[in-house]
C-alpha cells in the first residue's frame, strides 16, 4: 500500500524511492544522510560509512528539504512526521531519536495509538487518556 512521508512543517515529501531521507547530526555535530524504512518497526537504516553514531547517542533529525528540526515538542527524545495514506488520511508518526532505540508509535486524529518496538514501553504518556493527552500535544 503506498503511504506518504510529509515534513510536519514544509509539507515536503521525504519518503523517495523506498526510503524516507532525513538530514540527521550526531553529537559530534557531523551531518550525514540517513535512509530510514517507511515499514513501522523496520529499524533498518542506510547511510554513508563516513557518517558514524554509537548506539545509544541522541541524533538531531531535520527535513532535508526545509532543514527545519523534527524533534517532537511533545518529548525531546522523539521526532516527529506526518504520514498520510492512500485514503490522505493523515496521521502523526513519532519514533525515538536514540540510536538503537526501536519506539515507534502512530497517533491517528482520533487520538488512537498504535505503537510497536521492543523500547515503545519507554514511553509510556502514549497510553494516558486521550482527554488527558489533547493538553499535552503542543506539535
Ligand atoms: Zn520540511
Amino acid at each position: 500500500m503506498q503511504k506518504y512521508y510529509i515534513c510536519p512543517e514544509c509539507r515536503g515529501h521525504l519518503k523517495v524511492g523506498e526510503y524516507i531521507i532525513f538530514t540527521v547530526s550526531n553529537q559530534k555535530d557531523e551531518s550525514g544522510l540517513v535512509l530510514l524504512h517507511p515499514q513501522l518497526g523496520n529499524y533498518e537504516s542506510i547511510k554513508h560509512p563516513t557518517f558514524n553514531y554509537k548506539k545509544g547517542e541522541i541524533l538531531d533529525f531535520h527535513c532535508p528539504l526545509c532543514s527545519v528540526s523534527l524533534v517532537s515538542q511533545y518529548d525531546k527524545n522523539l521526532v516527529r512526521v506526518v504520514m498520510m495514506d492512500k485514503d490522505k488520511k493523515e496521521y502523526d508518526i513519532y519514533f525515538s531519536r536514540i540510536a538503537g532505540e526501536m519506539s515507534t508509535y502512530k497517533v491517528a486524529e482520533d487520538s488512537s495509538v498504535m505503537q510497536t518496538g521492543e523500547h515503545s514501553h519507554r514511553y509510556t504518556y502514549f497510553k494516558i487518556p486521550e482527554e488527558v493527552r489533547k493538553y499535552l500535544h503542543k506539535a
